[in-house]
């Protein structure tokens, strides 16, 4: 059985769950159950990364323990998933002892293997970031994301031959045209590494919320050899006597991390002795009516906020549809309301709305049988057999919004059948025979659209098949069920309360 394995990155627990964190998720999320329907075994991995100065500071001023602060925090990020419909199978904090455990074999592996030595890491560091700024990326002498001042600092650290690996990383971009999506992500990368790499720094003994070096317990593992990872310990690879899911099939990270996922993390591993993961995209930003999102400004859409506009599926198909994966999108209300109001309602639902009055006018509520297909009909068969195929070739390159713009056409093309063969007309002139053939074309071309939407949307998908009397998790092996004609003549349909209600007094009624 192919299998599936997917993660995000691991977010802060200080954070508040918001646009950036949700946008990641759920699109791990759509690819997990995008995969499933494939038949496919699947594992989507997130988490949260609990070490570090800035979560020991925080817990100090919250007279708590770290441990204790960052149990505290968790719960918000899982609720945050559940109220955007997400399943996920493992959430991994690195706080568990597994993932201590991986962390430290990393450690060991590549000391063993003298990629890591010791020196002084100097420099103007800033809290907020746990990072070394260079005089030249300050604004006026401050963070230039906190705006708060910078302290020198200079201390011990283990560093990592990180230089010793750009021929090896060369060598693998060479190999593997897609290892890094989208392609221009990828063409940035392969120039950066060829400029040349810089050993980075591994550990950090001026504070002590993190993992002990299992060399040096003055010391303790530094943000990215703890936060990267994560993606071993969250499928067991220590324990697991046979990897059933590593190496990873995507990494999704947000832009502002692709650097550390696709050269510190392959360094690491062929380091370790550890096969590569085979794909890392990396998204792009929300800007929110056209202005960066800052959490300084006040501009954070968190994810109640998010969901409150017009409702979780459309907030998960407003986010994929607006723009393309990988590209920097802008989020309005009134941009996702539009969408809301145009897609959703009127193409979509209205497509519903219709074919289920029609079929409990003319059809006494049962889906016809078809006794004999016109040429319009097969047109509308053979259109939902090539949406199918372009929307499966769209998930395979990570293409979400044209998935979606596939499956839409598809919608249109129903409506517009609904049109030009007026079954109101066919049922007024009484020709039965083409009027039961129009009506199983538009609602079998349903069912293949909710299917299909499904891992976007999935409680409107499954309200569409309830409707149509079909299982949604039946459609669970969707290669058997991907084909025209499944829709059994004689199911009941049962109308039920309209999709995308435009007045959200209306959905509460
Ligand atoms: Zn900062």
């Amino acid at each position: 059985m192919k299998k599936f394995y997917v993660t995000t990155p691991i977010y802060y627990p200080n954070d508040i769950p918001h646009i950036g964190h949700a946008y990641t998720t759920i699109a791990a999320d759509i690819l997990t159950r995008w995969h499933r329907l494939m038949g496919e075994e699947v594992f989507f991995l997130t988490g949260t990364d609990e070490h570090g100065k800035k979560i020991e500071t925080a817990a100090v001023q919250n007279n708590k323990e770290p441990k204790e602060f960052v149990d505290s925090l968790i719960p918000k990020f899982k609720e945050a998933w559940e109220k955007l419909n997400i399943k996920y199978d493992r959430f991994i904090r690195t706080t568990e002892d597994a993932h201590k455990e991986m962390v430290r074999y990393m450690y060991e592996q590549s000391w063993e293997k003298g990629d890591i030595y010791k020196g002084f890491y100097e420099g103007l560091y800033c809290t907020g970031c746990e990072a070394y700024y260079q005089e030249k990326e300050l604004s006026e002498g401050c963070c230039p994301i906190h705006k708060t001042k910078v302290e020198h600092l200079k201390e011990e650290s283990y560093f990592f031959k990180l230089s010793a690996y750009r021929d090896r990383l060369l060598e693998h971009f060479e190999k593997k045209k897609d290892f890094v999506r989208p392609e221009s992500r990828y063409n940035e990368i392969l120039y950066r590494i060829k400029e040349g790499l810089n050993d980075f720094s591994i550990s950090r003994n001026s504070f002590k919320w993190g993992i002990e070096l299992p060399f040096d317990k003055e010391h303790i593992a530094y943000v990215w050899f703890d936060a990267l990872t994560n993606y071993l310990s969250g499928v067991d690879y220590l324990a697991a006597k046979e990897q059933k899911y590593w190496p990873a099939d995507l990494h999704l990270v947000g832009k502002d991390i692709i650097w550390f996922h696709s050269v510190i993390w392959p360094a690491m591993l062929m380091s370790a002795g550890i096969p590569l993961p085979k794909k890392i995209f990396a998204h792009g930003w929300w800007t929110f009516n056209k202005e960066k999102i800052s959490k300084s400004r006040g501009k954070v859409i968190n994810v109640d906020e998010l969901i409150s506009i017009a409702g979780v599926d459309a907030a998960r198909y407003f986010l994929f549809a607006e723009t393309t994966f990988g590209q920097d999108g802008d989020f309005s209300t009134e941009a996702l309301l539009r969408r809301r109001d145009s897609d959703l309602a009127n193409e979509l639902g209205n497509l519903v709305s219709r074919a289920l009055t029609m079929c409990e006018k003319y059809c006494a509520g049962k889906t016809p049988l078809v006794s004999n297909v016109d040429t319009e009909a097969l047109v509308i068969k053979q259109a939902a057999l090539n949406t199918v195929k372009k929307t499966g070739k769209c998930m395979e390159e990570i293409d979400f919004s044209g998935a979606l713009n596939t499956v839409w056409l598809f919608i249109k093309l129903l409506n517009q059948y609904i049109e030009k063969t007026a079954p109101w007309t066919l049922a007024k002139n009484n020709e039965k025979e083409k009027l039961e053939a129009v009506i199983y074309t538009v609602l079998e071309g349903i069912r293949l659209v909710a299917v299909l939407l499904s891992p976007f949307i999935p409680e409107t998908a499954e309200k569409i098949m309830n409707q149509l009397g079909q299982d949604l998790k039946a459609a669970h092996l969707f290669i058997e069920t991907a084909k025209w004609g499944c829709l059994q003549p004689g199911t009941f349909v049962k109308k039920g309360a309209i999709l995308f209600p435009k007045d959200p007094k209306i959905k509460d009624g």
